[in-house]
Parts: C-alpha cells; structure tokens; sequence
C-alpha cells in the first residue's frame, strides 16, 4: 500500500468491497489500482452485472456514505484474525498482531492504509464504468466531494 494513496478513494474502496461480499458473495477484490481522481477494483466474477445491479451496489454505498459511519481501526491477534478474515493477500513476514480497519459495524477488514475518519467526507459515490473479461470484473469509480 503506497503512503500518497487517497484515503477517501481508499476509504470508498472499503465500502465498494464489503458491498460486493455481500451482495454476490464474491470476496473483496484482488486487485484494486486507487487514485485520487478515479480508481479501479477487480474481482473474480462469472459474469457481467446488469444495469440494475450497478445502481444497486451504487446506492448501497451511497447509503453507508450518507449514514456517517465512523471508520475505527484495532489491533487483534493474528491467530483470531486468521479466523475471522482472507489473510491470502497480505504480505509475509506477519507479526503477532494485525489491524483491522472497521466502517461502523457494516464492514472490517485487515489493512494498513490511511482512512477517512468519517463516510461523509466521501461525498457522493458514482460507478463509471463496468465491464467483465475472462472471469474478472472490473469497476470503476469515483467520488463527487
Ligand atoms: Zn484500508
């Protein structure tokens, strides 16, 4: 994870993660490529999403956005966390404890980026574009403050 990295854009990718999880049951992306202006996160899919399901997922964040849910971060032990989480993508050359990165009580995951401390600072979420190629789905994003 870079340092200059946007923390709303990466806050939002947050959010745009557990949505995904929950709504297709799909995990949370494995690639994501983040920027202050647009960014992007693939996830492995077996299909395109229709029109319908974009303004779903869209309004779904827009929601955790509107309810200013505090993002909060602790620290657990990695025995606890290798129960409650995918720990596939982290680095090796763990330690005793990692942290967990809360959105309110709608989403946790391990990360070691930098955050919003509030949704609301991420104003409005608007998906650009989608498209879906060889089981990846890619979509692409950004946010109107
Ligand atoms: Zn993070």
């Amino acid at each position: 994870m870079k340092k200059s990295i946007d923390p709303g854009m990466h806050s939002a990718e947050h959010i745009l993660n557990g949505t995904m999880d929950q709504l297709f049951n799909c995990g949370r992306c494995f690639s994501a490529h983040i920027e202050r202006k647009k960014s992007k996160c693939d996830y492995h899919f077996t299909r395109a999403l229709t029109p319908e399901e974009l303004i779903q997922i869209e309004s779904q964040v827009n929601r955790v956005i509107r309810a200013n849910m505090k993002v909060t971060d602790t620290c657990i032990p990695m025995a606890e966390a290798d129960k409650r989480f995918n720990l596939s993508r982290l680095p090796d050359g763990r330690s005793d404890e990692i942290r967990i990165v809360s959105i309110g009580d709608y989403d946790a995951c391990p990360c070691i980026g930098t955050h919003v401390s509030e949704t609301s600072e991420l104003g409005t979420f608007r998906i650009t574009t989608s498209d879906f190629k060889d089981g990846v789905l890619r979509i692409r994003f950004k946010l109107n403050r």
